[in-house]
């Protein structure tokens, strides 16, 4: 299936399958609040719209829709993720994509997570300059 020459979406300089491939197909969950955040940028460059909905805390799913999140994910051309300060529950990154215009966009977000019943989920998150 995956080649394992593939460098990780998640720019972490990992293959793909000592990255986040593992998180994504369910066979393991991340450790880290780092590591889910860097399993979700690759979730929105494989369109996997299950993993990004299902690693969202519960009481937050409802402000996200599948349709939504797939055609904003397919609609962006993924560049790279800089993880710019990591902390247990906390990840500040900076995302740089093509949005649907072309434009190179920085994604800079300052984002929480908790880690319930052994499994960590992304909060919220704001953006920061
Ligand atoms: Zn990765």
């Amino acid at each position: 299936m995956s080649n394992p020459s593939v460098v990780c979406h998640c720019c972490s300089g990992k293959t793909f399958e000592d990255c986040c491939e593992p998180f994504l197909s369910g066979t393991a969950f991340p450790e880290t609040a780092e590591q889910l955040m860097r399993s979700r940028y690759s979730a929105y460059v494989t369109l996997n719209v299950a993993y990004i909905l299902e690693t969202t805390a519960p009481k937050f799913r409802k402000y996200y829709a599948a349709k939504s999140i797939l055609e904003w994910a397919s609609n962006s051309t993924w560049i790279s993720l800089e993880i710019v300060s990591s902390e247990e529950k906390r990840v500040k990154f900076i995302a740089t994509y093509l949005d649907d215009q072309q434009q190179l966009t920085r994604h800079k977000e300052d984002s929480r997570f908790e880690k319930s019943g052994g499994r960590w989920y992304f909060l919220d998150g704001k953006t920061f300059d």
